[in-house]
């Protein structure tokens, strides 16, 4: 078999197959949620007293009593078993960005050996899954490994459909016995209730008398590349490490830019259809789908929900993503820098808070009066990126996220607020003491409802900011494709908590000193922004000049997941957490543990793929290579026609250099004495993946060198233009 078969056999079958036809689509009123027990569902199987109970559970986090959850329970066992549902899981988030689920039958026999179906309140409330083996950055002794699950009511649970059957999901915390957060979403709800109370005080001092529950909303744009599976397969890096670690750049790239909103191609479009009918099953607002910038390379958001479902969600919809385009027939790769030299994938994260009373807090409003919440509310967030910059850098790092950042396609690893020309120079003003002078001479509006309406403007967009203000809420843009959007919301609300309890303070103050409300609002956001002022920056975040002054402005450029993660360190970041009832110390420490050891591994398993495929796939096509060159030359040796050994001579030393490199690589994965995780992480960015790179180097000479036929990769124009 010659060396190239694997892709022989992938180009010969994506162009003789059919693509999986669409199936018939239902009308959405048909669809929408149905397979979701939500309030409507759970309207029509309950008591009015139940429902009432329930509801007031979902809405406002009363508490549920034991006689409501019998009651939810027995009417959710009959409306999934009506689905088809024979089993039930607790859904649940572990720190990893996975999503965990144990599965448990309704069934139970009797003495006669009937089968009975049994699913009581307290089967629905906990669970016991054995959490052993889920990373717990040693917050439990292995051995007292015992973790339980327990019921979000404010998420709602759904069946699950599958080829052969149903399942009942039922999304769920996941803690330890001592009640220690074992999970992505336990901290969601903390930061959300901390966000609520400081908001709440904040807004009482503005003089609101009826303010409902705050809740963080969030709404993720997830981009992702499609690759046919027959090229997949032949790509050991595509399938373990869900990028290419080996690859030259094509002659046709993406800097062509005729891919980004063109036309879907038919079997992707297909797909999609397939997958966005299955969300809005699920009661997913699957709201745009496109092409994004590179060949290859798609997006789909879907519409803001409040932001604990919208995690819950984002997680479902990645499974889902993979699973319905295996069915089609392609890998999906949710990787943030599957291809080098091509568009990175994100998912911008776009967040705003609000209630049923005030509405949204990062809408400028039409009133005088909403424009001031307004600005108390978006001058919080200028105080928590400046103070916890890092953090948020270090909620989105990873060793894949690295590849993307700061590359001049995706923000910068330095991060600063994009306000828009107009919010800047409002916030300008009162820095200046501007608005100062207008509110003391009793001016009530400010002129601020005209300047803060234009804003609304959704043209003005500045893409080259990691966190920018768009209208009626923040987009944080450097979060990675593959990451759960739970860290970003959980930094986001908890910065926000703490500066808001921060300007609840000044408020006070300023008004007990006899200040009026306009008054009081200006005052403390000057100070405000004469301290944090500085991360405000509305120019090109590509450009070198910035890196330069982001530095001088005192803000942090963040290169490397290595050098990210240890901020959750440091002590300001740890009081944060504990202050605002966030995280423990120890539980925040617990994630520091996780999140090294991920950025270790996948370093390492990405590392040992380099030495596999070099030494068995590239090397040996290499040989092949040369020896039929050196053949070559013998016979034409003998008929005095010497050939010009110029070729030969590259390859060989390119081959030299690739196994040279291993050689290196070996050594340095063999490595373990490292006195701690920081050493060991710092080792991985300074040393394995330049090495890595070294080797690529020599392996995508080899690919520009060696007879195609023998090549045994598929190729980057192949996996990203043949559909
Ligand atoms: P763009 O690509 O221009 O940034 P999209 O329309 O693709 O915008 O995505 C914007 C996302 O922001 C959507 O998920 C949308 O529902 C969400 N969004 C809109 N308003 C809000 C809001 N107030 N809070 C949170 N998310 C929002
Ligand atoms: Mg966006």
């Amino acid at each position: 078999m010659s060396g190239n078969q694997a892709r022989l056999n992938a180009i010969s079958h994506i162009t003789n197959s059919d693509p999986k036809s669409g199936t018939m689509t239902e009308p959405l009123s048909k669809i929408w949620a149905c397979d979701v027990f939500n309030l409507a569902a759970m309207e029509e199987a309950l008591s009015k007293k139940s429902f009432k109970a329930i509801k007031d559970t979902v809405q406002t986090g009363a508490p549920l009593d034991s006689a409501t959850a019998d009651a939810v329970a027995a009417a959710m066992k009959d409306w999934a078993m009506a689905k088809g549902a024979k089993f039930f899981s607790h859904i649940f988030y572990p720190m990893t960005n996975v999503t965990a689920e144990k599965h448990d039958g309704f069934i139970i026999t009797n003495s006669d050996g009937n089968a009975i179906t049994d699913f009581t309140g307290s089967l629905l409330i906990k669970g016991e899954p054995d959490g052993s083996s889920f990373p717990n950055g040693s917050l439990r002794m292995t051995n007292a490994a015992r973790g339980y699950t327990a019921w979000d009511p404010t998420s709602p649970s759904y069946v699950m459909q599958t080829a052969n059957g149903a399942t009942l999901m039922i999304p769920s915390v996941f803690m330890s016995w001592t009640g220690e957060a074992l999970d992505k979403k336990i901290p969601l709800l903390r930061s959300n209730a901390a966000m609520n109370s400081a908001a709440t005080s904040v807004l009482s001092l503005m003089g609101e008398e009826e303010i409902a529950p705050l809740n963080s909303s969030c709404g993720a744009e997830q981009e992702y590349f499609l690759v046919d599976e027959n090229f997949a397969n032949a790509r050991p890096d595509l399938l373990l490490a869900g990028r290419t670690l080996f690859g030259a750049a094509p002659a046709k790239g993406q800097q062509f830019d005729d891919h980004y909103f063109g036309a879907i191609p038919a079997r992707v479009q297909v797909f999609m259809q397939d997958f966005e009918d299955k969300l809005y099953r699920l009661g997913i607002p699957a709201k745009t789908h496109h092409n994004e910038v590179a060949p290859g390379q798609f997006e789909i958001a879907p519409y803001f929900e409040a932001a604990n479902v919208a995690a819950d969600h984002q997680q479902l919809l990645m499974t889902l993503m993979k699973s319905t385009a295996k069915e089609h027939g392609f890998l999906c790769l949710l990787h943030e820098k599957p291809f080098a030299g091509v568009n990175g994938s994100g998912k911008h994260v776009n967040w705003s808070v609000g209630n049923a009373t005030q509405g949204n807090l990062l809408d400028p409003g039409s009133t005088p009066h909403s424009n001031l919440n307004f600005l108390l509310f978006c001058g919080a967030v200028i105080r928590g990126v400046h103070l916890f910059g890092p953090l948020l850098r270090a909620v989105i790092a990873s060793a894949a996220n690295d590849h993307r950042l700061g590359a001049n396609e995706a923000p910068p690893a330095i991060l600063s607020v994009y306000l828009g020309e107009q919010l800047e120079s409002v916030f300008k003003d009162i820095k200046a003491g501007k608005l100062l002078e207008k509110a003391q001479g009793g001016l009530m509006d400010l002129g601020l409802s005209q300047i803060l309406q234009f804003e609304r403007d959704p043209g003005d967009r500045n893409r080259t900011s990691p966190f920018a203000f768009t209208g009626n809420r923040f987009e944080f843009r450097a979060v990675g494709s593959s990451q759960s959007v739970s860290g970003p919301l959980v930094a986001m609300n908890t910065m926000l908590a703490d500066s808001l309890t921060w300007i609840a303070g000044k408020l006070e103050t300023a008004l007990a000193d006899g200040n009026d409300k306009t008054t009081a609002v200006i005052l403390v956001l000057k100070e405000l922004m004469e301290e944090h002022g500085s991360v405000v920056f509305g120019g090109d975040g590509y450009s070198s000049e910035w890196h330069t002054e982001a530095v001088a402005r005192g803000l942090k450029n963040i290169p490397t997941a290595a050098d990210a993660l240890p901020v959750l360190k440091d002590p300001a970041v740890v009081a944060l957490f504990d202050s605002t009832g966030v995280l423990t110390p120890e539980e925040l420490s617990s994630r520091f543990n996780v999140y090294a050891e991920q950025y270790i591994l996948s370093i390492e398993v990405e590392a040992k793929l380099v030495v596999d495929i070099a030494t068995t796939k590239i090397y040996p096509a290499a040989l092949s290579y040369i020896s039929t060159l050196v053949d070559t030359a013998k016979s034409l040796e003998k008929m005095d026609l010497p050939l010009d050994k110029g070729t030969l001579g590259v390859a060989v030393s390119n081959a030299n250099a690739l196994m040279e490199s291993v050689a290196k690589l070996t050594e340095a994965i063999d490595k373990h004495d490292f006195a701690s995780d920081e050493e060991h992480m710092s080792f991985c960015a300074a040393t394995i993946c330049p090495l890595m790179l070294e080797v690529r180097e020599a392996g995508d000479a080899l690919e520009g060198i060696v007879a195609d036929e023998l090549w045994p990769l598929p190729k980057y124009q192949e996996m990203l233009f043949i559909k």
